[in-house]
């Protein structure tokens, strides 16, 4: 049965933080106070870089080598561009529009620098950076890495010329997204025109968010504004979207991980035990090396 799902928290931005000096982000989730841990799982962070303008640096800001464990990083650039290299020799650039899906999984080591040539340049930077959990059994799998370029979303048109719905991941109607994930998650970009509508259904027990990234759309008939996070409570299954300024909108839905979740640093684990053990591997390199 379809039911409309209520919105539970239309969240401002929080107070923006580095990440080294090269990511200037708003923590939504986990540390704003108002949700678990476990209340957008298997999204267990979300930074958010605002748009923000860097001047021209001939050495690129970013943040240096540091480990990963237990989880998968999704970054989505939206302006400017990211160089990563890692341990398991992956490296690339993501570009205007496009994604990385990280799997760090049993571990890896890496560091992530806006790219060269765009650094020497600068300019507008926006992008958003996920966390995205991984169930006991695949927290020790292998690393992978998806470079995930814009052209190769699924897509889908609008009608009367209001824009496109990227899929990621996961899928809308008949149309697929090229990333996989280890458990069902959704994730889309609407890129639409003011008066554009769009109508989403998702199980009720799927956590779903929203992040205004540009512009101004009504929800569910909430309005929310850029830079804000719509979370939804599990009480329903639909919701309907209306662009009252052109407008970009990332959504997220998932299927909840139902297991406990202890987070310490960079490693995402389900005890404290294997947190030590990350420390231990990690210490003994384990993860691997890469030159800083
Ligand atoms: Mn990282």
């Amino acid at each position: 049965m379809n039911k409309l799902r209520s919105i539970e928290h239309i969240i401002a931005p929080p107070p923006a933080h580095m990440v080294g000096d090269g990511f200037r982000v708003h923590n939504f989730f986990p540390g704003n106070g108002l949700m678990a841990l476990d209340r957008m799982s298997p999204f267990f962070l979300l930074d958010y870089g605002s748009k923000i303008e860097f001047s021209p640096s001939d050495k690129p800001r970013g943040v240096g080598v540091h480990p990963h464990r237990g989880f998968e990083t999704v970054t989505i650039a939206y302006h400017g561009k990211v160089a990563h290299h890692d341990s398991t020799g992956n490296s690339g650039i993501i570009g205007e529009g496009d994604v990385q899906w990280m799997t760090a999984a049993s571990g890896i080591l890496h560091k992530e620098y806006h790219e060269a040539q765009w650094s020497k340049i600068g300019g507008e930077f926006q992008m958003v950076q996920l966390w995205v959990n991984l169930p006991a059994k695949f927290k020790m799998s292998k690393p992978k890495y998806q470079p995930i370029r814009r052209e190769e979303f699924g897509k889908v048109i609008l009608p009367e010329n209001k824009g496109v719905l990227e899929i990621i991941a996961g899928n809308f109607n008949a149309t697929t997204g090229p990333a996989t994930s280890f458990t069902p998650i959704e994730m889309y970009n609407a890129r639409v025109k003011k008066g554009a509508k769009l109508h989403f259904s998702f199980p009720e027990n799927y956590n779903t968010g929203f992040v205004i990234i540009e512009g101004s759309v009504i929800v569910n008939e909430q309005q929310a504004k850029t830079d804000h996070f719509v979370l939804f409570a599990n009480d329903g299954t639909d919701i309907y979207v209306e662009a009252t300024q052109d407008a970009i909108v990332l959504i997220l839905s998932g299927e909840p991980i139902e297991e406990p979740i202890v987070p310490y640093g960079p490693f995402v684990m389900n005890s404290k035990k294997e947190i030590v053990d990350a420390y231990d591997d990690w210490n003994n390199g384990k993860f691997g090396y890469l030159e800083d």
